[in-house]
C-alpha cells in the first residue's frame, strides 16, 4: 500500500479541489499559464519555472510549496506496519 500525503493549506487547512487554479504570476516573471500546481509539484507546464511557494487560494497566505504536503506521522506509519504484520 502507497501512502498519500494529505495535500492541505499549512495556514488554513483548505484543501485544493481537482478544478482549483494557480497562475504563472506574470508580475513575478511567470507566463500567466493557468494549472492546478498540486498535479505537477509546482512546476508550470507552459514555461517549465519551479514555483517554490504556493499562495492559498481562500486565505491567500503563501507558503512554501513542500508545506503544503502533510505526510502521516512516523509513529502511526510504524503503528500501521505493526498491525499489517499481526493481522
Ligand atoms: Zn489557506
Ligand atoms: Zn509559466
Amino acid at each position: 500500500m502507497t501512502r498519500e500525503p494529505e495535500i492541505y493549506c499549512p495556514a488554513c487547512q483548505w484543501h485544493p479541489r481537482g478544478d482549483s487554479r494557480w497562475i504563472c504570476a506574470r508580475s513575478k516573471g511567470g507566463c500567466g499559464t493557468r494549472w492546478n500546481t498540486f498535479w505537477t509539484g509546482g512546476c508550470c507546464p507552459g514555461c517549465g519555472h519551479h514555483w517554490e511557494t504556493t499562495q492559498c487560494l481562500v486565505c491567500k497566505k503563501v507558503s512554501p510549496h513542500v508545506d503544503w504536503y502533510h505526510f502521516p506521522p512516523e509513529e502511526e506509519a510504524q503503528r500501521e506496519k505493526a498491525r499489517e504484520v499481526t493481522a
